[in-house]
């Protein structure tokens, strides 16, 4: 639906200093619209392999400002990010000393924090969950905090019982279509299906966002392909595919590249016992607990070239 987008124009409104607010010409609101503005903080879930617990807090900070100038350069339009991906011990830490500090050029400061139900829970970071409960409590006078959420019933209550909620609806779909028919948008969508608009208009019912997520699931399923297929290949294709997964803008998507080779490995599974294949169907089954393995070193820090490395040699012993 656009809650993050919302949250962001709610912090340009905040931080525009004119009587138009927001007026979209003074220098506040350029900057929030760039995301450049220091004074609007976004804070959304990473790879926990960027949010290490010991992680110094500028290092944290520069892994986020890459984040988020990775979501300008693709003009906003990013799928939702894996439920492996977090806001973890230092993210929030992070987040609540960007909170604290004075505003530098605004009179005020925001932080929007997108999939907040994704944050640290208390079990595993009670330091930092706590800061952060206090920040909610008592913010500092110059400071907004706006969190957004597709599951604000996974939040805690400690959480949930210190904020204000309001709802963001489903787009009409003359809303999702106008949305929809800008070049930068159905370029961004041309480039893994070729669905008219209508259909397109029809499979986002009203939340625009779930098209992006299809998109990078459509990605990870080729992906996976790609992965089985080379592990069958030469050496030449397996390092080549092996290559070809530490590419930027891939990274978060590693898991969901695990996910659907783990599907696709049953599927075969299944088709081989259909046609009566018991020995092929044993082969594809071998391979579940190795992709299975991978899944646990992906969560680590383990790049995915050399995750997918070794996965097609153990892949490639199966057949
Ligand atoms: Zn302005």
């Amino acid at each position: 639906m656009g809650k993050q987008r919302l949250a962001l124009w709610l912090g340009q409104l905040l931080l525009c200093g004119t009587p138009e607010a927001p007026c979209g010409e003074c220098s506040n609101c350029r900057h929030a619209m760039d995301l450049t503005h220091p004074d609007l903080v976004w804070v959304f879930p990473r790879p926990r392999k960027d949010d290490q617990a010991d992680a110094a807090p500028d290092e944290v900070a520069a892994n986020l400002a890459e984040a988020v100038s990775e979501r300008r350069e693709a003009l906003g339009l990013y799928a939702a990010p894996p439920g492996t991906d977090g806001i973890f011990v230092s993210g929030v830490r992070s987040l609540v000393r960007e909170a604290i500090k004075p505003p530098s050029v605004a009179r005020r400061r925001v932080v929007v924090v997108g999939d907040a139900e994704q944050m640290a829970r208390t079990e595993d970071a009670a330091e930092a969950a706590n800061a952060f409960l206090k920040l909610l409590e008592e913010p500092p006078a110059h400071l907004t905090i706006i969190l957004t959420s597709s599951e604000p019933g996974a939040l805690l209550p400690t959480i949930r019982s210190r904020v204000v909620s309001i709802r963001a609806g489903r787009l009409s779909d003359a809303e999702v279509r106008a949305l929809l028919s800008r070049p930068e948008v159905s370029a961004f969508l041309d480039r893994v299906d070729k669905d008219s608009l209508d259909l397109r208009v029809g499979r986002a019912g009203g939340a625009p966002g779930s098209l992006l997520s299809a998109t990078s699931l459509a990605a990870a399923r080729e992906n996976a392909q790609r992965i089985l297929a080379a592990a069958s290949g030469s050496r030449g294709a397996q390092l080549r595919v092996s290559l070809a997964q530490g590419a930027s803008g891939a990274r978060g998507s590693y898991s969901d590249t695990l996910d659907e080779l783990t599907r696709l490995l049953r599927d075969r599974v299944a088709t081989s016992l259909d046609a009566g294949d018991g020995a092929a169907a044993r082969r594809m089954a071998r391979g579940i607990p190795a992709v299975e393995r991978a899944k646990v070193r992906a969560a680590g820090n383990t790049h995915p070239g050399l995750l997918t490395a070794q996965l097609v040699r153990e892949l490639a012993g199966m057949s």
